[in-house]
């Protein structure tokens, strides 16, 4: 079983990330599909950390802090462009297992999610991608500058799925170490 640490993006009341045309909030999009990846991931027995924080230095460090095995951060995207759309997740750009944990949650996003898929994105500066010392990725759900994309963001439904995605994601990655 492995520590697995969790953070939704953004910081409900504080910070609300993104927001799209109807008002909706990234930071409540990334509460309510972490949580269901924790309920999930904690059924499967792993001990999960969960980590809503608004400075991304003390989430890298509560990371650290716990030793964790595998590093999870959830977003929703946002362009100036409505039209732009689709999945994609990133990894920290010089970390081999980063990379395969990310492809393992990009498959399972795209597949629950159907939106394009945009791919794996490297980044060398994202913050929590590199200062947390073990395997990372940050998913973008979908955009939720995107009036489509927010709809889909919008639904139960499918942040469950994009929970689910999530939590296969990082057990297919977890088996695969
Ligand atoms: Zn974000």
């Amino acid at each position: 079983m492995a520590v697995i640490a969790l953070n939704p993006g953004h910081y409900p009341g504080f910070d609300p990330g993104s927001v799209g045309s109807t008002g909706l909030e990234e930071a409540t999009v990334t509460m309510a599909v972490a949580k269901i990846a924790e309920s999930v991931l904690r059924e499967n027995g792993h001990s999960v950390v969960f980590i809503s924080e608004n400075e991304l230095d003390i989430i890298a460090d509560d990371a650290n802090l716990v030793e964790a095995d595998v590093f999870v951060s959830v977003h929703c995207n946002a362009a100036d462009n409505v039209e732009a759309q689709g999945t994609e997740t990133w990894c920290y750009e010089y970390s081999e297992q980063g990379y395969r944990l990310a492809q393992e949650i990009q498959r399972e996003l795209v597949d629950a999610l159907q939106r394009p898929n945009r791919g794996i994105r490297y980044s060398a500066g994202l913050y929590v991608l590199k200062h947390t010392f073990m395997p990372a990725a940050l998913a973008e759900l979908a955009f939720i500058s995107n009036p489509e994309e927010e709809r889909l963001l919008a639904d139960p439904l499918c942040q469950e799925q994009a929970g689910l995605a999530i939590a296969r994601g990082i057990e297919a990655w977890l088996n695969d170490i």
